[in-house]
């Protein structure tokens, strides 16, 4: 073994062992800074664990995060244990979410340092400042702006063996999202928006995503038709604010619906979706555009948030309830069998019991096909930090229940409708128990049905018998003679 004093770095000794083919670190002395746990010399990882936690948009991030590390040699194993580097994705939307990261960073501290162990995602960007003070073992941090950076700063950490930071607040758009690696091979999501302007009130976002930056329509459009020649049947369209696309460029005189003319016309192209909108950009080409398009599933994640104008206006959602519920009629006159998703926020802060009502009507009455429900929790570095967080835990824990039963019966009312109708479903693999297929239809709801393996990755007709809790449960049916919905 040869070992030597670094010359940049005093505390830190540098070193191999053998001919590297045994292990990839050697232990030494900590420095000063480090007490709890032996310092390490990492070389090149030879295997990588990656968890993501949080929405669609980090699920994507990692699987471009994967496909650099897998072009660089590395490979994933499954065994956190065991991994030369553990990258953990991390969300700072929901208090939960960053609890339990902060829980693993200093699960991981406590034990012997085996690892290069590196943060990126929303809590990189929103707590750069104290991840390192808190958690000394971390090797580095890289913000949601910059993954394409990743490959850089592993080597600065390999290099110089410090911490290394790259939080950008604004993204670059020579992300290479065609290296993705795809962990499903019937959908796949394709970034189309990156960063949101619209500042709700209690969302980070703005913050660790930065602003809009649309991604190029050519580049978008190349990554559908290789999905497409691949293989892929359903594509999502993801953002966090998808119909705000092409506003931040003038210049490409491409709209949101305009992007969705153009991918449905990709020779081959399946079914598409999109994630996430904002009531405000859901506009009268785009509700046209879901009528005419067959590749558009009649699916719109609507997220209202609140009932009540004061409480939509301390959010900061732009509209009011009034103008949404034009916009949800205009849409359900133009696409008469949509099905609508939401996202709810309660307890917010000053929110009145007779505020919260006018959002329970609002669930009872636009009858949602699924509800996202939530309670509030403030998050650091947004405006509504200011405001005292004033309705207690018990109060906001039975508001959400009542909105949670009354979703569960609008959902089964709306589950039962459609018993004893066909529906078209496209097959994405096999159910938890590993016998029954399982697959979404059009509008989202999620069906399990009997029928062989090489039915995955393909459309069938399905005639709905029965449901359970969350599932419609139907059988494949013969092709002729049908009524297709
Ligand atoms: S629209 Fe509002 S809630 Fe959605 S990402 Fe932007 S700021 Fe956050």
């Amino acid at each position: 073994m040869a070992v030597k004093s670094s010359k940049r770095f005093p505390n830190i000794v540098e070193g191999h062992i053998g001919d590297g083919s045994s292990k990839n670190t050697i232990e030494l002395t900590p420095p000063l800074h480090i007490q709890s746990f032996s310092i390490m010399i990492f070389r090149e990882p030879k295997t990588y664990f990656i968890r993501t936690y949080g929405c669609q948009m980090n699920e994507l991030d990692t699987q471009i995060i994967q496909g650099q590390l897998e072009k660089r040699g590395l490979a994933f194993i499954d065994d956190e244990e065991n991994a030369d580097l553990l990258i953990y994705n991390t969300c700072s939307i929901r208090d939960l979410a960053e609890r339990k990261v902060m829980g693993k960073l200093g699960q991981l501290g406590r034990g012997k340092k085996r690892h290069i162990i590196g943060v990126t995602g929303c809590m990189a960007m929103a707590k750069k400042d104290s991840l390192f003070r808190k958690f000394p073992h971390l090797d580095f941090v890289v913000g949601t702006n910059n993954i394409t950076d990743l490959g850089t700063v592993l080597d600065e950490v390999l290099y110089t063996q410090r911490q290394v930071y790259k939080t950008d607040d604004r993204f670059e758009e020579n992300l290479d999202y065609l290296v993705a690696k795809r962990d499903h091979n019937v959908k796949a999501f394709v970034s189309i928006i990156r960063g949101c302007d619209k500042f709700c009130t209690y969302c980070v976002v703005p913050y660790t995503r930065g602003g809009e930056v649309s991604r190029p329509a050519m580049s978008i459009i190349e990554e559908c038709k290789q999905l497409v020649d691949r293989g892929y049947q359903e594509i999502t369209l993801l953002g966090q604010n998808v119909n705000s696309y092409g506003k931040d460029k003038p210049e490409w005189n491409c709209l949101f619906h305009d992007l969705l003319y153009q991918i449905d016309r990709i020779p081959g192209m399946g079914r598409v979706r999109f994630l996430t909108s904002h009531p405000v950009d859901i506009t009268r080409e785009l509700m046209l555009a879901i009528r005419d398009l067959p590749s558009l599933c009649e699916f719109v994640h609507f997220p209202i948030q609140a009932g009540s104008n004061r409480i939509l206006k301390k959010m900061h959602r732009i509209y009011t309830k009034e103008q949404y519920f034009e916009k949800v009629a205009m849409l359900t006159e133009i696409v008469p069998n949509v099905s609508l998703g939401t996202d709810i926020i309660v307890g917010f802060p000053t929110e009145t019991e007779e505020e919260f009502l006018e959002t329970y009507q609002a669930v009872h009455d636009i009858r949602y096909s699924v509800g996202f429900f939530y309670s509030y929790s403030p998050r650091k570095g947004t405006p509504a930090m200011r405001w005292k967080d004033d309705i207690p835990d018990e109060e906001k824990q039975d508001r959400l229940q009542r909105l949670l039963d009354l979703q569960a019966s609008v959902t089964s009312e709306i589950r039962a409708s459609m018993l004893g109708q066909t529906y078209e479903v496209l097959v994405e693999r096999f159910n938890k128990d590993g016998k029954m297929l399982k697959g979404r239809t059009r509008c989202w709801k999620k069906v399990i049905f009997e029928g062989p393996e090489n039915l995955i990755g393909t459309l069938q007709q399905v005639k709905m018998n029965s449901f359970s809790h969350e599932t419609l449960i139907g059988e494949r049916i013969c092709q002729s003679a049908l009524k297709i919905l």
